[in-house]
């Protein structure tokens, strides 16, 4: 048996937005919800941490976290590795002579950004270690498998996920997305997770994609085709989508979107969705509505998944 652990469920600026009046920032404060830079703990034959941004350190007070086994990090941007250094709380506790430097795992080009900003937490408090796509890590019981994902041109070397989770442990294949726009290549051990994470930044895709996010409009294609088992859970949910009326659609974090989702059965589109409730309404019908072949699940901040 194992666990994953959403740690986090939002976008690079976690939502509701600071000072942002916009309908989906407004009903999620008026709800109290809130989503943390995304980040997940899957807990099999080992203890991995996908990602550790800026919430980090909060994230581990919340879910009193120990020492992770090995971190992975997908790509470079800062929602995704700039909580790094509050590692050091677990270096602190101990005896100087049991510490070993946690392995952390990123791509050849993704460790050019992580260096420059924490050279100094290399050897003492992490340990760099290559994730090279395809090829199987196997040091953790868990196999580890990256694959490269396109992220646009500010996050070279980005990198998805496949943790095939070992007999003795959970037994389930698990494939996280993280950040991405497209794959260059889409190699067949993406197929057939038990478990899809995967990004959902907006429901609709923007006319223009700047910031190389995916939406669930593309992305049900790439649910359909790697067709997942149990489920698949989305994550990093923006406050980017136009909603209809509202005064706020001409802020800068609101692309235009000419094409929405279409629904095939009722050929309108779906509402946007503004707060969790909403999301899975949307999600459900999603999934019936395309005849996905697993549930389609909006994950939050601390949601639990048994494996
Ligand atoms: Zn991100
Ligand atoms: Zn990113």
């Amino acid at each position: 048996m194992g666990e994953i652990v959403f740690l986090g469920t939002g976008s690079a600026w976690r939502t509701p937005e600071h000072g942002c009046q916009c309908a989906i920032c407004s009903i999620m404060r008026m709800r109290n919800e809130e989503r943390a830079r995304s980040s997940i703990l899957i807990q099999s034959n080992c203890t991995l941490l996908i990602d550790c941004g800026p919430d980090l350190l909060n994230q581990m007070k919340i879910h009193n976290l120990g020492r992770p086994d090995a971190v992975l990090i997908t790509h470079e941007h800062g929602d995704h590795f700039l909580g790094m250094d509050d590692l050091l709380a677990y270096r602190r506790t101990i005896p100087a002579n049991q510490w070993k430097p946690i392995p952390v795992y990123a791509s050849y080009e993704t460790w050019k950004s992580v260096e420059l900003r924490f050279s100094y937490l290399i050897g003492s408090l992490i340990e760099r270690n290559i994730a090279v796509p395809n090829q199987p890590i196997v040091d953790f019981g868990d196999t580890i498998i990256p694959f490269s994902t396109d992220h646009g041109v500010t996050a070279p070397g980005s990198v998805g996920y496949v943790i095939e989770c070992g007999a003795s442990g959970a037994g389930k294949k698990i494939v996280y997305t993280s950040d991405f726009v497209g794959l260059p290549e889409e190699p067949d051990f993406l197929s057939n997770p038990d478990i899809l994470i995967f990004q959902s930044h907006w429901l609709n895709e923007p006319d223009e994609n700047r910031p190389s996010h995916m939406s669930l409009q593309r992305g049900i294609d790439y649910i359909r085709r790697w067709a997942p088992i149990e489920a698949t859970y989305l994550i990093h949910i923006s406050a980017s989508d136009i909603v209809s009326g509202d005064p706020n659609n001409n802020i800068l974090k609101k692309p235009e979107c000419s094409n929405p989702l279409i629904s095939p059965r009722t050929s309108v589109p779906y509402p946007t969705p503004r707060c969790q409730s909403e999301w899975q309404s949307v999600a459900d019908t999603i999934a019936q509505d395309f005849a996905l072949s697993c549930k389609l699940m909006v994950s939050y901040d601390g949601l639990r998944v048994s494996l």
